[in-house]
């Protein structure tokens, strides 16, 4: 058995760009009452926030420059605030001068890419949120026990990559509830199914649904890989969506979670919805003849980009905003175990994650 290569695009990480400035919105009438129905929770998870930290910590602490493999979360506005700061973002550790500072991203890391940093002599810093780990222990184990282990997610994100990469002679990759019609075993009873932490719940679910169709002996993962963060902002958005004539998603076009948001909000009765990665990217057009906009973003998206956007909504009238929670959240978790003590060995009071709450 190995890692299956699929068809599914790599989503592209966005580019780097110059602050656009367009006209302002303006305020349109409409026939009805305008306001916003603002999701919560939304933005910043746990695991964002630690490996934000992770990075800013290492840079107070070993100074510029700190490498970082990969986007640290994958939203450019939180990346090229870290640029500015002296982080160097790279695709692979041997981008980075032997001996230097590395943070692996959040997304995780395969063990091929521990090995590599180790024998280039790179003091590594393992950003991996512990949800992603949880995700990897599980992986280990049921190859341990000689399952075939059927990973729902996106070929090429970086996260599948990285769990995969735990055990590639026992994973196979499965994109979509299509593929789940067609991909094959070796042996049906002794499979299970694990996946990416940022997928559509109800997709999932269909994919997990079809294959056990087909493998009556599919074993669960022993709890949910889709993770607390995904899974709230998934069910507020469909309680926002059921009311919205239009939905404005803030987050960037590489983030699983935020990609899935827009599609959620659509398949649950948005009329129309969008990502932004900042509010100038709203447009005069999206507004014509709408009285209620959902809005929500992504788990790595900073609270001030989604207030650029309610900014600019009030601009054009929409003013009156109603905030629709469906759910507390404040898990936090420790910094990673090489940045929990300062220089002196006294624990770092900035050793818990925290900063956003939404
Ligand atoms: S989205 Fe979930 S798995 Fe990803 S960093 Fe946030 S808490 Fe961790």
């Amino acid at each position: 058995m190995s890692a299956t290569a699929i068809s599914l695009p790599v989503p592209a990480v966005p580019a780097r760009r110059a602050q656009v400035r367009r006209e302002p919105l303006q305020d349109i009438p409409v026939p009805g009452h305008k306001r916003v129905l603002l999701a919560a929770p939304r933005g910043y998870c746990a695991g964002v926030d630690r490996a934000v930290i992770a990075v800013e910590k290492a840079l107070e602490r070993y100074g510029a420059p700190v490498y970082v493999r990969k986007q640290i979360v994958h939203n450019i506005h939180v990346v090229t605030e870290l640029e500015a700061k002296g982080a160097i973002f790279v695709e692979e550790v041997d981008e980075v001068p032997t001996g230097a500072h590395v943070v692996f991203s959040a997304h995780g890391v395969s063990p091929a890419v521990v090995n590599a940093a180790s024998d280039r002599g790179l003091r590594a810093i393992d950003a991996t949120c512990p949800l992603v780990t949880k995700v990897h222990r599980e992986a280990v184990r049921f190859a341990r026990d000689d399952y075939q282990i059927l990973l729902i997610g996106h070929d090429g994100h970086e996260e599948v990559e990285g769990t995969a990469g735990e055990a590639p002679d026992h994973v196979t990759i499965v994109n979509s509830p299509e593929e789940a019609d067609v991909i094959e075993v070796a042996d049906p009873n002794r499979v299970v199914w694990l996946s990416q932490t940022t997928l559509s719940v109800d997709e999932t679910m269909e994919t997990v649904r079809r294959l056990r169709e087909r493998f009556p002996q599919l074993q669960d993962p022993p709890s949910d890989d889709i993770c607390y963060a995904t899974q709230n902002r998934q069910v507020a958005i469909k309680k926002v969506a059921r009311e919205a004539d239009l939905v404005i998603v803030v987050g960037s076009a590489n983030s699983s979670n935020s990609v899935r948001l827009v599609e959620v909000a659509l398949e649950h009765g948005a009329k129309a919805a969008y990502r932004v990665d900042y509010a100038d990217e709203v447009r005069q057009e999206w507004l014509d003849g709408v009285e209620t906009i959902g809005v929500t973003s992504g788990a790595s998206v900073p609270e001030v980009l989604v207030q650029e956007v309610l900014a600019d909504l009030s601009g054009a009238g929409y003013r009156d905003v109603e905030e629709v929670r469906t759910a507390e959240e404040d898990l936090m978790f420790s910094l990673p175990k090489e940045l929990r003590q300062d220089s002196s060995g006294r624990r770092d009071a900035r050793a818990i994650g925290g900063r956003s709450r939404a």
